[in-house]
């Protein structure tokens, strides 16, 4: 794992200086190692790359970008557990993450509530709400955990009669995936009564590699549905080329694209923002290259809405 800018920097052949870097971030630099060997050499705008290096532009306060952008504090019944939209609810099982993504909407979310000790308050009022069918195993990340923790919570969850799909967001499995690699936690799945969902986050094409492919097969020969999501991040993916290669290659290596989501506003990441309009554009042209079921839905999240909002065109834009 990587923590130093001068690490990271030796390993892709650039200086600090080359990449007008903050070098004290208040939300730290970490990058595991099979992702930083994936950043191109000497390629100070590698989408890689842009999505680990912690940027002076960071540190510019922009109107309407906040530390809490879709609402999970209020939506925070119970700490660990988010209730926001019927039927599901979210387990924050973990504040840690294998990597951390400047863009993250959760990079100020106070993740001393992400203990295990809370998990048992939050099994509580999960089992006393019938409504809720669908448990989200989330974080930080939640593959962050041992594995011998996950099949505890999994057995946990699986004495819950309403429930009956189990859900897992990680990014994990794309940017570690050695990390992931948990026959224990593999083999309990396919034998739990619950079906499974695994939902990636994988930006790039370029994220993608033969251990992600090896992986993969391994959760799919489990009967996990493999599912991906992304953020749509000016620099890194916003054009159609690299969305219609990113669709083409996560559809090879068996994973379906789910939700391409429009960026969180979270304070310190308005430079990778791109426009709804400029969004809707890309995503027109995306249509025209792939076949509908290679196109994720362009989604945003807007605080206190029961669903994500579909991103449709402004009149303007016609
Ligand atoms: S892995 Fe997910 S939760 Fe963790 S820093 Fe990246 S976007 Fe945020």
């Amino acid at each position: 794992m990587i923590h130093s800018l001068t690490e990271l920097c030796d390993l892709i052949s650039l200086s600090p200086a080359d990449l007008n870097a903050d070098t004290a971030p208040d939300f730290p630099l970490k990058v595991p190692k099979h992702f930083a060997h994936r950043i191109e050499k000497n390629s100070p705008q590698d989408p890689l790359l842009r999505q680990v290096l912690p940027g002076l532009a960071e540190k510019s306060i922009i109107e309407g970008f906040t530390v809490d952008p879709v609402g999970d504090l209020k939506a925070n019944p119970t700490p660990s557990l988010i209730h926001k939209y019927q039927g599901r609810a979210l387990l924050m099982t973990s504040g840690r993450c294998d990597i951390h993504c400047r863009y993250c909407f959760r990079r100020h979310f106070p993740y001393q509530q992400a203990k295990k000790q809370h998990w048992q308050t939050a099994l509580k009022q999960i089992a006393a709400d019938p409504s809720i069918e669908e448990i989200i195993l989330s974080g930080g990340d939640p593959l962050s955990l041992s594995e011998n923790s996950l099949i505890e919570l999994i057995a946990e969850l699986e004495k819950i009669s309403h429930l009956t799909t189990l859900r897992i967001h990680s990014r994990t499995p794309v940017v570690a995936p050695n990390r992931a690699e948990m026959p224990l936690l593999w083999r309990t799945l396919n034998a739990s009564r619950l079906q499974s969902v695994v939902v990636v986050h994988c930006n790039h094409a370029n994220e993608l590699s033969d251990e992600t492919a090896r992986l993969f097969q391994t959760l799919k020969k489990a009967n996990v549905t493999l599912l991906n999501q992304s953020v749509l991040l000016k620099g890194v993916n916003d054009d159609v080329t690299t969305l219609t290669q990113l669709s083409k290659k996560l559809f090879q290596q068996g994973v379906l694209p789910y939700y391409c989501h429009q960026l969180d506003k979270v304070a310190g990441a308005a430079h990778f923002e791109v426009k709804n309009d400029q969004a809707w554009a890309i995503f027109d042209q995306l249509r025209q290259q792939l076949p509908g079921y290679l196109v994720p839905r362009l989604v945003s999240e807007i605080a206190g809405e029961p669903y994500k909002t579909l991103i449709f065109p402004t009149k303007e834009s016609h």
